[in-house]
């Protein structure tokens, strides 16, 4: 027999996104059922390298980042564990004179927008990290930026949304979606009928999926970068770390073990539900590990993984109300820097759903942007692997059009 359940607010997509709008709905009071297909924050929510870096995003982003910080800041008071979160800092690193400069007119940008970031020469780097590589030329340093554990994070948000009363529908796919007058009808792959007020999409790569029954549209392209995990060392590192031109991004747990990343990324199957790493990237990230922190030479890698992140064009995600549809809003395709956005998206779009407005920008967001010509981002060809970057139809300069 079929199940009916009727809520004010369903949200499609139990990762981060989804996971914070849930909880941030319940404190203002709406029912909420918040579904995935699969478990929990499984996705790259939970697969990703952990990072929660305000340094080096887009000047547009930088409203909703902060608002994100301010509940990371309080993270334990919101879901009552810190997974693992601390503020550890950041550093991005110049192997020449050109990535020192780009990192300059990067940190003049961040402080405009009131993101501290300093800027280290080679001896200032190296007399704090001594265990920093000779080619090293310099780095800009942010203190405020963190980490955390996000195997741990997003159960742990729908956890708090639960116990505030959200219904967590984990092994429920969403199969079918209608608008019947002001009402939304979803049905699922279990004897389970779906009727809400309203509709959140927070279905990552799969995102477009839902947009385009709407009539929406986004160019997702689903993608990962490659990332492995060393054996427990002594710890000695630190900050979190990042080659300016992203060869090698590193991090060491408390546990001792350096988790590693590095671009290219490559292309990932949201469909076979894939993410493959070709052996010869954690080869070469494991090489720019060593030139930059040569005392891990001879470490062992125990294990290699990727996730399935939906990227667009102009490395923006879509976050905001649909041009279609009262009552539905969208927020996917994070393009790799969803994981610190997660809290202050679902701030937002839970004031939007609340309050009908916010005063965070979402202007640069909007899914309505891909109707016209959308400017590729120059990191595109920096930042995928050739191969994928033919696949998905986009130039790596210049600007394309939806098909
Ligand atoms: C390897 C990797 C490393 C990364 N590193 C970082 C980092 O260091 N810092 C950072 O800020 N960001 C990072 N990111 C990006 C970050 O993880 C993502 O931007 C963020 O987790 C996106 O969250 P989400 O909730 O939008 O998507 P997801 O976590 O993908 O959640 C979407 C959910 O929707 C569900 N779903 C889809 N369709 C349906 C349906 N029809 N019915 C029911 N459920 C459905 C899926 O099962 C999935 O669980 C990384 C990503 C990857 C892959």
């Amino acid at each position: 027999m079929t199940t009916r359940l009727r809520t004010e607010v369903a949200i499609i997509g139990g990762g981060l996104m989804g996971s914070w709008t849930a909880y941030f709905l319940r404190r203002r009071g709406l029912s909420v059922a918040l579904i995935d297909k699969g478990e929990i924050g499984a996705q790259s929510s939970g697969v990703n390298f952990g990072n929660l870096r305000l340094q080096g995003r887009h000047p547009g982003q930088i409203p909703l980042a902060l608002r994100a910080d301010a509940v990371w800041d309080r993270i334990v008071e919101h879901l009552g564990e810190a997974c693992e979160f601390e503020r550890g800092g950041h550093l991005y690193l110049a192997f020449d004179e050109a990535q020192m400069a780009k990192l300059g007119h990067m940190a003049e940008d961040m402080f405009r927008c009131g993101v501290p970031v300093k800027l280290l020469g080679a001896a200032g780097l190296r007399a704090r990290w001594p265990w920093l590589g000779a080619g090293v030329a310099g780095a800009s340093w942010s203190a405020r930026d963190a980490t955390a554990n996000p195997r741990l994070v997003t159960p742990a948000v729908a956890r708090a949304a639960r116990r505030l009363g959200a219904e967590i529908l984990s092994g429920t796919r969403v199969s079918a979606f209608a608008k019947d007058g002001e009402r939304f009808r979803l049905a699922t792959d279990r004897d389970l009928e779906i009727e809400s007020d309203a509709l959140v999409n927070t279905a990552g790569a799969w995102g477009p999926q839902i947009a385009t029954v709407f009539g929406e549209s986004a160019p997702v392209f689903a993608a990962g970068p490659p990332q492995f995990v060393t054996e427990p060392l002594p710890y000695f590192i630190g900050p979190s770390v990042q080659a300016a031109d992203g060869r090698v991004i590193f991090r060491q747990v408390r546990r001792g073990n350096v988790v590693v990343a590095g671009y290219p990324r490559g292309a990932s199957d949201p469909v076979a539900n894939r993410a493959p790493v070709d052996p010869a990237r954690t080869l070469a990230a494991m090489q720019s590990l060593v030139e930059a922190v040569p005392r891990l030479a001879g470490t062992s890698v125990i294990r290699v993984w990727s996730g399935i992140e939906g990227y667009l064009p102009d490395m923006l995600p879509v976050i905001g109300v649909s041009r279609t549809t009262r009552g539905l809003l969208h927020a996917f395709g994070f393009c790799g820097h969803g994981f610190q956005l997660g809290p202050g998206v679902g701030l937002t779009l839970a004031e939007l759903l609340v309050d009908g407005g916010t005063s965070i920008p979402l202007s640069d967001f909007d899914i309505g942007r891909f109707a016209g010509e959308v400017a590729h981002d120059e990191r595109l060809s920096r930042e995928f692997d050739s191969a994928s970057l033919a696949a998905t139809g986009w130039s790596a300069a210049g600007k394309a059009t939806l098909p």
